[in-house]
């Protein structure tokens, strides 16, 4: 029941205050059981984006993503800047995450969303890195945007938009990436886009600490529960869940340009 496997996160928050209390234990912990050979941790703004960097300088298996979420972009375009210095860094793996998150009315206004998400594709073109997409209740826009940087090697992460959108973006060769919410009972739109995805561009991650995958729901999510997406994701493909993890960790190794 218990088959060996590795699994690649490909997106996780260890910075956060939710690990404040065993972060170096539990990723300890994780790498020792040897089911896990990566984490991208994603930064959120300028400061997450910093302790990304200093976290992946102290772990073989960590990379990290430098970027300025929808949430938390300013009025000011020129504090991009401050993640400059991050992206020539060794281990940034990409721009992330960045988007557009038009689920909150009171959220930063939807003009100063695209024009940050604007200025984070083009600094990823500069630098050569790919960018994780975040996007919520934004799925139009978002498509407008990447199509017009349509060589910046994308994935969407956590996705949530329908079937149809799916087929373009992996028309784009856009990755598209599966959390725990596969796990959940209401996921069913979710569910037929699990299978829709080509071999080359499916990914899995966490979001940790939310996210929780099922039957887990509602407690801190961390990598260890991982397996419980990659279990779900193969099941639906109709695939074992040994060729699902290997196919995984070969494509997130791809997608960021690992060669580890
Ligand atoms: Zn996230």
């Amino acid at each position: 029941m218990n088959e060996k496997i590795s699994l690649f996160d490909t997106h996780a928050h260890y910075v956060d205050d939710a690990f404040d209390a065993d972060r170096h234990e539990l990723l300890s912990r994780l790498f020792n059981s040897g089911e896990i050979c990566g984490i991208v941790e994603a930064g959120t703004n300028a400061e997450t984006s910093r302790l990304a960097a200093s976290l992946a300088e102290q772990y073989d298996n960590i990379w990290f993503a430098a970027g300025f979420h929808p949430s938390d972009i300013t009025e000011n375009l020129s504090n991009l800047d401050e993640i400059v210095p991050l992206l020539s860094h060794p281990k940034c793996a990409a721009i992330g995450e960045i988007g557009l998150d038009y689920h909150y009315d009171d959220g930063p206004p939807r003009e100063q969303q695209l024009l940050w998400l604007d200025a984070q594709l083009s600094l990823a073109k500069q630098y050569g890195l790919p960018v994780i997409i975040h996007c919520r209740d934004a799925h139009s826009d978002t498509m407008d945007i990447l199509r017009a940087h349509k060589d910046v090697r994308c994935v969407l992460h956590s996705y949530s938009g329908s079937a149809e959108l799916l087929r373009e973006h992996v028309k784009f060769d856009r990755f598209i990436s599966f959390s725990g919410v596969i796990t959940f009972k209401n996921a069913k739109k979710t569910l037929d886009c699990v299978r829709a995805v080509p071999d080359g561009q499916i990914l899995i991650e966490t979001d940790c600490p939310y996210l929780t995958p099922h039957p887990h729901r509602g407690k801190r999510n961390d990598t260890g529960y991982l397996r419980l997406t990659a279990e779900a994701a193969a099941e639906l493909r109709g695939v074992s869940l040994e060729d699902f993890a290997s196919l995984t960790v070969q494509n997130s190794k791809r997608f960021f340009g690992i060669r580890q």
